[in-house]
């Protein structure tokens, strides 16, 4: 099989470059397209406002998608996906390895642990990310909510099962049982840091994953692009191009 051929939306940006540079590393088996007529895939890192246009272009050439741009809207994110289906897409809100694990640990401690346990999610980012929390945290949230909501059909104990907190300010009053605390801190060159915790009267367990370098989204955003050669139409996320589902 010959090279894939890589066409990079946002290709001046932080991780354009990153994808850029993942491409030129040796073994990569990939290259920089000119034109979406000539590329095999479309790799978008720029703004959730471009994601439409990326989504059109890509359907309307029949191009591979991977899109790793975060930020959008639920409803958005809804109806781009619907529209991605008709393509093969990885969408992923994360490409690295390590915090496509984390998805799975924290998915098993949510389990096993219940709503019991206050979850707390705290992310940073570095001073120019744009939104907040990030894509990745929200997933963590949607995680926790999905077996939360799973283990509580039954008994539903607490009111605000799964409800974020996005901080938290003034008299604020005893945490509410089953509410998920979400904060985003920002500052410096941090690439993205991601904890999440569950404490108990008595003890607490936290996870915590720490990227330094950028150049892991790049390769599992590269790895996936790869992967969707195989693929028929359909969107996917990174657990399934690592096989963790
Ligand atoms: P950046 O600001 O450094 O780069 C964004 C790029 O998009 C720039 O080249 C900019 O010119 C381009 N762009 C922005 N708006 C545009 C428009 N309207 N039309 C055309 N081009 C436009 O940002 P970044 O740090 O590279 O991050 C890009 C996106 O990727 C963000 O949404 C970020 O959260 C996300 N991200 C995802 C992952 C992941 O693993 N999925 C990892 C890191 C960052």
């Amino acid at each position: 099989m010959s090279s894939l051929s890589v066409l990079i939306k946002g290709v001046g940006g932080r991780m354009g470059r990153a994808v850029t540079a993942a491409i030129a590393e040796e073994g990569s088996d990939a290259r920089l397209a000119l034109d979406v007529e000539s590329c095999d895939v479309i790799i978008d890192f720029s703004s959730p406002k471009v994601t439409a246009h990326v989504v059109e272009t890509a359907v309307q050439h029949g191009k591979a998608l991977v899109i790793g741009t975060t930020g959008h809207a639920r409803q958005d994110r809804e109806k781009l996906a619907a529209q991605a289906a008709k393509v093969p897409c990885v969408w992923a809100g994360n490409f690295s390895v390590g915090v496509n694990l984390l998805f799975a640990l924290a998915r098993q401690a949510a389990r096993v642990l219940g709503p019991e346990y206050d979850a707390e999610l705290v992310e940073m980012h570095h001073r120019y990310k744009q939104d907040a929390p990030s894509g990745t945290a929200l997933r963590l949230l949607e995680i926790i909510q999905e077996e939360w909501q799973r283990s509580a059909s039954s008994a539903q104990p607490f009111a605000l099962l799964g409800h974020p907190r996005h901080g938290r300010e003034g008299q604020t009053g005893a945490r509410p049982r089953g509410e998920i605390g979400v904060h985003s801190l920002r500052g410096g060159d941090v690439v993205g840091d991601h904890t999440v915790v569950f404490a108990a009267l008595g003890e607490r367990l936290e996870l915590t994953h720490k990227a330094s370098d950028r150049s892991i989204f790049a390769r599992g955003a590269l790895r996936a692009a790869h992967w969707l050669r195989r693929k028929p139409p359909g969107v996917y996320d990174m657990q399934d191009v690592l096989g963790l589902k």
